[in-house]
């Protein structure tokens, strides 16, 4: 690594740690696009099949213990929740997806909420696709990156549990995921491996953030 590299690495994690030393708050959860907030702030959304392990990681992230458990509680999880960061970040806490048991008339609902949303957000700077590392990407996955492929909105793979498969394992996962991506015209070609439980990946899940704002 040059100098100069090296200065613009350390440059990247001063940004994040600045951006993300801030508690965040709750701010609101969207039922319907009309009730979206107006502002400029940028929007990085976090969207993922249930159990991905999103709660956890956005409290990893976040650095609160249990800010995403408001988005779990009954009546939050099918709306989009708005947590603020500092004053020019919005983390939004996507409805998660693929749930099988779920009654189609609520499948319904939060996916038109999602179509909504994905097509019509100038602020939404990207979308963290995350994945469980156990499992790789599944056909519901799949059915998002098309319609984030289709709407043209960046996204990136984000895999979770990373603590969980082998190591051999964890590496394999990652190359197909970032294989898999690479196809796709909207993915952003690099796979970020995450464990809520250990911390791991946090910081480069931050830097990647803190880029973007
Ligand atoms: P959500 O439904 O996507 O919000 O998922 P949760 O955050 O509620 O997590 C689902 C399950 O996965 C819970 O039992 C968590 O304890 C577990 N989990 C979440 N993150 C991790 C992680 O990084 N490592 C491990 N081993 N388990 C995790």
């Amino acid at each position: 690594m040059s100098v100069a590299d090296d200065g613009e690495a350390q440059a990247a994690i001063l940004r994040a740690v600045e951006l993300f030393k801030a508690p965040a708050t709750f701010v609101l959860g969207v039922a319907d696009v009309s009730g979206l907030p107006f502002g400029d702030r940028v929007e990085i959304a976090f969207a993922g099949r249930s159990n991905v392990g999103k709660s956890s990681l956005l409290n990893a992230l976040l650095n609160r213990r249990s800010l995403a458990r408001v988005s779990n509680t009954p009546g939050r999880t099918r709306e989009l929740n708005y947590f603020a960061v500092g004053d020019s970040l919005y983390v939004v806490d996507m409805p998660g997806y693929g749930y099988a048991k779920a009654p189609k008339s609520l499948v319904e609902g939060w996916t038109q909420l999602i179509h909504d949303y994905l097509r019509g957000r100038s602020q939404l700077k990207r979308v963290m696709l995350l994945i469980d590392s156990r499992h790789g990407i599944k056909p519901s996955d799949r059915e998002i990156m098309t319609l984030l492929d289709k709407a043209a909105v960046s996204y990136q793979g984000v895999l979770t549990k990373a603590d969980k498969p082998k190591s051999g394992d964890l590496s394999k996962v990652l190359a197909e995921t970032e294989a898999e991506l690479k196809k796709h015209p909207a993915a952003y070609p690099v796979v970020l491996a995450t464990s809520a439980a250990e911390g791991l990946g946090i910081d480069a899940l931050r830097e990647a953030i803190a880029e973007l704002c």
